[in-house]
């Protein structure tokens, strides 16, 4: 049973006259232990599609299924479990709590789980010896490089061992270094650990660890890169 997929959905903005479809008609389907890259120009509806897929945000027309379970059929409160719970979200602007350390911010999402200590203590060390920031895990993110920031940001999505971890643009602030050093994380993530990843990135280096790359433009989903596709007659 696949992880998420996303059915025949629009996302369309704004109403009388001003209308734009930001998503048109996206089928996708994510399998467990998928590693999925989605591209896509500036504009082109790849955060709006994260953001459905995340029930961050709801589709104008078309479903969402999670797990086999469609989100018209789930109330606010079980869709915040499951954001809770099995989804692990990568931002591209970080999202950190500079008023807390790194160890703090990466155990947040198991703020209320009911876990001892040890076990706590244990689950971020592990983690942060995958990402390379044990070193670091006393200090306040101001303090750490844009590369630091960005591990953290991916330990915490997974401290709570998601089924599926959602990435926008994870690179998108990182020197070539610390861009390389998070893919490769991301990628033992999935062949070790058999986490499922969806990826969204303009990077084709960042694709290139991908295992299935799908292209998003103008709205709309190609399984291939379609040459002159804006002068593409419908
Ligand atoms: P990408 O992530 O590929 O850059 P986005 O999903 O952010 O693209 O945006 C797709 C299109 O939808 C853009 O033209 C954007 O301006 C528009 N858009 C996104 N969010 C909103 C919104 N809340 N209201 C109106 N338009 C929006
Ligand atoms: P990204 O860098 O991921 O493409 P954007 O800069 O396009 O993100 O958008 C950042 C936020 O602003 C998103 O939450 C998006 O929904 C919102 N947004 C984007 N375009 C518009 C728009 N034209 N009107 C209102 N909100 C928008």
């Amino acid at each position: 049973q696949p992880v998420v997929e996303a059915k025949q959905v629009n996302k369309v903005y704004g109403g009388k006259g001003n209308v734009y479809t930001a998503l048109d008609q996206i089928d996708l389907t994510v399998q467990e232990g998928e590693f999925v890259g989605i591209m896509g120009p500036s504009g082109s509806g790849k955060s709006t599609l994260l953001n459905m897929l995340a029930t961050i945000d709801q589709p104008t027309s078309g479903d969402i299924v999670i797990a086999g379970t469609s989100i018209l059929k789930m109330n606010e409160e079980q869709l915040s479990i499951f954001r809770r719970d099995r989804l692990g979200f990568i931002f591209q602007d970080f999202n950190l709590l500079d008023t807390l350390t790194v160890r703090e911010n990466i155990l947040l999402p198991l703020a209320l789980a009911k876990m001892n200590i040890h076990e706590l203590e244990r689950r971020v060390d592990e983690i942060a010896d995958k990402f390379g920031i044990r070193q670091i895990l006393d200090k306040y993110p101001t303090h750490i490089s844009g590369g630091q920031k960005q591990r953290t940001a991916a330990s915490r999505a997974i401290v709570s061992k998601p089924s599926l971890i959602l990435a926008d643009e994870p690179t998108g602030a990182l020197d070539s270094k610390s861009a390389t050093d998070l893919l490769e994380s991301l990628r033992d993530l999935n062949e070790q650990d058999k986490s499922t990843i969806l990826m969204v990135t303009h990077d084709a280096f960042a694709a290139s660890y991908c295992k299935r790359v799908l292209f998003i433009k103008d709205g709309r989903m190609f399984t291939e890169l379609v040459k002159g596709h804006a002068n593409r007659k419908e």
